[in-house]
């Protein structure tokens, strides 16, 4: 039983939810008997001065009393989001989110999710409650498909695509070189899309319009060029001269800008120039969507599934953004898991061409799980065996395992 209790609201309506939770399901289902929080951290040295949370992940796995077992993850602090998972009951609205869904139907991951939001309520409604939540509902819904024998995205309304265009996703390099020879190494591995970011973006507006330069340089004329300025930039007139100067070079979208609540600045940039604004990754639920959208005016919105709230809540974020004539491209960075959960939610919307293939070599991002998702022709398919359709490389885990 799956109830979606949540509609697009009409043009410029307001997002409404109904949290009512609906009982305990009936005697004799399946029961979720405990959730566990799996902190794992790429081994060898990691810098943590750089933006790569390919270098640790949280996995969920959540078991059930009949054997089947979940998979979900976390792309957040992974301390705060296992404490999150592990803390006990406090109260009725200040519990652990394993204590609260211990005993629930594992196959109604909305359920779950209203069980989670409400009880998480004090310390949570946002942040990384949601980002946790978020891990736990997909791990659900990977029960939910195995049980059916169905894959998610069949659970989910049905696909209406077997395969996605990827677009490469890594750090923007130090130099424009640099920039120039991984441009170049992506699209000679058939990706029709690059996207750099973060690193030495928005330090200097030269070094800016000479970076994305010489990623053009790289990447030819025929591949398309994200520049992802990673909250580089801090004022809207600034941003404007850097983007008209980068506009030889084609950028395809301009992502994050300005840090999230600079809604005003993503405003005035997105009036000012014809290059898209994407960005998303941080907000959480419809609620931060619909003002980022409506505010913000930002036209590629970008929920990433394991912290905007999980599979569902992504879709009623790309259901509110297509109401209002935005694209959803999903924010995933990492791990089979995320991979297989965004490509599930991306499979079943109703327009969706991108998506975000993080290519760094971090073990965790190359090894986790045994599916290898390989990009034929720029390529890649949506699982199709039950559930999400990964499983976990015990090898790897056990390489990684922290607590
Ligand atoms: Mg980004």
């Amino acid at each position: 039983m799956i109830a979606l209790s949540w509609r697009a609201p009409p043009r410029g309506g307001e997002v409404r939810y109904d949290l009512a939770c609906t009982g305990d399901g009936e005697e004799g289902q399946v029961r979720i008997t405990g959730v566990e929080a799996l902190l794992l951290r790429q081994p060898g040295a990691v810098d943590e001065t750089i933006s790569d949370g390919s270098q640790d992940a949280l996995v969920v796995r959540v078991h059930t009393d009949e054997g089947l077992v979940g998979l979900g993850e976390v792309d957040s602090q992974p301390h705060v989001a296992k404490a999150i998972i592990d803390a006990p009951a406090s109260h009725v609205m200040a519990t652990g989110l394993g204590a609260i869904v211990t005993g629930l139907d594992p196959t109604d991951p909305d359920e779950a999710f209203r069980r989670m939001f409400r009880g998480s309520l004090y310390y949570g409604r946002r942040g990384a409650a949601i980002h946790a939540i978020s891990g736990v509902e997909i791990a659900l819904w990977d029960i939910a498909g195995q049980a059916a024998g169905k894959p998610v995205h069949a659970l989910l309304g049905g696909r209406r695509r077997e395969a996605l265009r990827a677009y490469a996703s890594t750090l923007m390099p130090d130099t424009p070189d640099e920039a120039r020879r991984t441009s170049a190494e992506l699209r000679a591995a058939s990706y029709r899309g690059v996207k750099l970011g973060w690193g030495p973006l928005g330090r200097d507006a030269e070094l800016d319009v000479a970076l994305v330069a010489a990623a053009r340089e790289g990447l030819g004329d025929d591949v398309e060029l994200m520049v992802d300025v990673g909250l580089g930039w801090s004022d809207a007139d600034d941003a404007i001269r850097r983007v008209r100067a980068m506009l030889p070079s084609r950028p395809y979208w301009i992502e994050e800008p300005f840090w999230p609540d600079e809604y005003e600045m993503y405003r005035a940039l997105a009036a000012a120039v014809d290059v898209p604004l994407a960005a998303g990754e941080q907000e959480t639920t419809a609620w931060d969507f619909e003002r980022l959208i409506d505010r913000g005016g930002v036209t590629v919105v970008q929920p990433d599934v394991t912290r905007a709230g999980g599979l569902r809540e992504t879709l009623r974020v790309a259901e509110l953004a297509r109401d209002r004539g935005r694209r959803t491209v999903t924010h995933s960075w990492s791990t089979g898991i995320i991979k297989a959960a965004s490509l599930h939610v991306l499979a079943v919307l109703e327009e969706a061409d991108w998506f975000e293939y993080c290519v760094q070599t971090t073990e965790l991002n190359q090894r986790l799980v045994r599916e290898r998702f390989c990009v034929v022709d720029g390529m890649v398919e949506v699982p199709t065996a039950p559930g999400l359709g990964v499983t976990l490389d015990e090898d790897v885990v056990r390489e990684c395992l922290v607590a």
